[in-house]
């Protein structure tokens, strides 16, 4: 990076301090993972310089031969690793996708059933100020009181009800299985298209420790950056009758040129997920947060829906008596890097919450195992229980460099 340095060194710098702090700090932030080497280099390269509007073959500009090739190994690969029968890797988010999905089946002012926000659910699945809240009218559903996993009786009666032409399905904060054998039934019943997002979770469903939304969605929507482990993207995956829909809807109706560096990190990442050692990760990252559950659950925390299924859980802070605003600024302190969220049935408000939710992506792809979770749950019970005492949380902030030298992020750039 020499000669980002020379040119802007403020920039460098920023870019600098942020290695050291990936490098220094635990990250348990759910959505989040590292990128490897070969994905960072595809997504810095000079593909940013082409224009490609269009598609692999019919594009506007000339001049795409090169940009052609990674955009088709993108999709060929997506279509292999979820068995999908169409695939968009154009997005430039996983909001995109979704967008692309409520522009090209419904109009302005049709109704979607999707989960509610305060129970998992995403910004991009109907919030009042997100465009899914602006244009359609968003009923929501939500989890049982009596086990915080998704009530399919609730959806069922709400569908019946409302007769949603869509019922999107998938979540940022939900630990569990998802069901979507159930939805594609309560769908049919009401004549409802199934869009399935599985932003957080494709990377478990690539290799099969999730259960795959393909069959039974007529859309399923990803990100690419989250479990899947590739550049800050999203993709849509369809059905082949709507294919034509959802590529023009893409591009033209809501993006202009792809991003074809990032598309060509997609292909990079894509191609890293069809490998076997793929697979022994994501077991890993479910195998470590079932550990750090467990180790928390053991020390008084109550864990939401009482354990997890996935990459994910939820602390229930309330018998500690902090909460989740107060315990993510005195982990941050200690070197822990986690987002407060709302529990099920919050009484506290989205700015305060009485949670956290926990993550293992990122620490599983640096190698750590159950023995550092066990540790990790230790030192977050440490500081939470003692979360004024400065003391504490500096000695937390020393454990954990000296736990982060051990597991490098970057092996190869020896950070
Ligand atoms: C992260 C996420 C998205 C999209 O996120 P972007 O920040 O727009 O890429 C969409 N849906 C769900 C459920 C998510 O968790």
């Amino acid at each position: 990076m020499d000669s980002l340095k020379n040119s802007d060194p403020q920039v460098y710098k920023a870019i600098i301090n942020e290695i050291k702090r990936e490098k220094s700090t635990i990250n348990l932030i759910a959505s989040e993972n590292f990128a490897p080497l070969p994905v960072l280099q595809a997504q810095g390269s000079v593909m940013t310089n082409k224009y490609a509007e269009g598609y692999p073959a019919l594009r506007w500009y000339d001049g795409c031969e090169y940009v052609d090739v990674v955009e088709q190994l993108a999709i060929d690969r997506a279509k292999k690793l979820f068995r999908a029968e169409h695939v968009n890797v154009q997005p430039h988010s996983g909001t995109q996708a979704n967008m692309a999905v409520y522009f090209s089946m419904l109009k302005p002012g049709d109704k979607v059933l999707a989960m509610d926000l305060a129970c998992g659910g995403h910004l991009s699945h109907g919030h009042r100020h997100n465009f899914s809240g602006k244009y359609f009218k968003v009923i929501s559903y939500g989890v049982s009181k009596r086990d915080e996993k998704i009530d399919y009786n609730e959806v069922e009666d709400l569908a019946k009800r409302h007769k949603p032409k869509m019922i999107l399905v998938g979540a940022s904060a939900y630990p569990r299985i998802i069901d979507f054998i159930k939805f594609r039934k309560i769908a049919d019943k009401v004549g409802a298209f199934v869009l399935a997002d599985i932003a957080h979770i494709a990377g478990l469903v690539a290799v099969g420790l999730h259960p795959s939304p393909i069959p039974y969605a007529e859309f399923v929507t990803a990100t690419t950056h989250k479990t899947l482990r590739g550049p800050r993207s999203g993709m849509v995956m369809c059905r082949k009758k709507f294919a034509q829909a959802i590529d023009s809807e893409v591009f033209p109706g809501i993006q202009g040129g792809p991003l074809m560096h990032i598309i060509a990190a997609k292909a990079v990442a894509l191609k890293t997920a069809l490998r076997p050692q793929f697979k022994t990760y994501q077991k890993q990252v479910v195998a470590n947060a079932k550990k750090l559950a467990s180790s928390l659950s053991a020390r008084g925390y109550r864990i939401v829906s009482g354990g997890t299924d996935n990459h994910m859980l939820l602390v229930d802070l309330r018998s500690k008596k902090i909460t989740g605003k107060d315990a993510a600024f005195a982990l941050h302190n200690a070197n822990i890097v986690v987002n407060k969220n709302l529990i099920p049935f919050d009484p506290l408000s989205p700015m305060l919450t009485s949670g956290l939710r926990l993550g293992t992506p990122s620490v599983t792809s640096r190698g750590m195992r159950e023995n550092e979770m066990a540790q990790i749950a230790c030192l977050i019970d440490g500081v939470i229980s003692a979360a004024k005492n400065e003391k504490v949380i500096k000695m937390t902030a020393q454990e954990v460099v000296r736990l982060t030298n051990k597991f490098p992020v970057y092996k190869e750039l020896k950070l």
